[in-house]
């Protein structure tokens, strides 16, 4: 999956509230083919038990709890997707 097609998914799930903080740097992620488990660590590297993480390091998932934790990130990309679905 392209990077920005990843992007565009993990807002979606932000957007979607599917993201939940269940407590302890762990949040559960309802993805499309079923719900994952994502850690946050103290320092910021997350951790997803989903396919895709495991063979590329990588999801939408992760990514979506990153977008969380980082308010000023998940602005700038709100205004892009904005940006580019008012092109559409
Ligand atoms: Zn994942």
């Amino acid at each position: 999956m392209p990077i920005d097609k990843m992007i565009e998914k993990a807002y979606d799930l932000l957007r979607k509230r599917r993201v939940e903080y269940i407590g302890e740097g762990t949040y559960n992620v309802v993805g499309e083919h079923g719900t994952y488990t994502v850690i946050r660590r103290i320092d910021g590297a997350v951790n997803c038990n989903c396919p895709g993480f495991i063979r590329r390091g990588r999801c939408s998932h992760s990514l979506a709890v990153i977008m969380l934790n980082q308010p000023s990130l998940l602005k700038s990309i709100q205004k892009e997707i904005e940006k580019a679905s008012s092109r559409r």
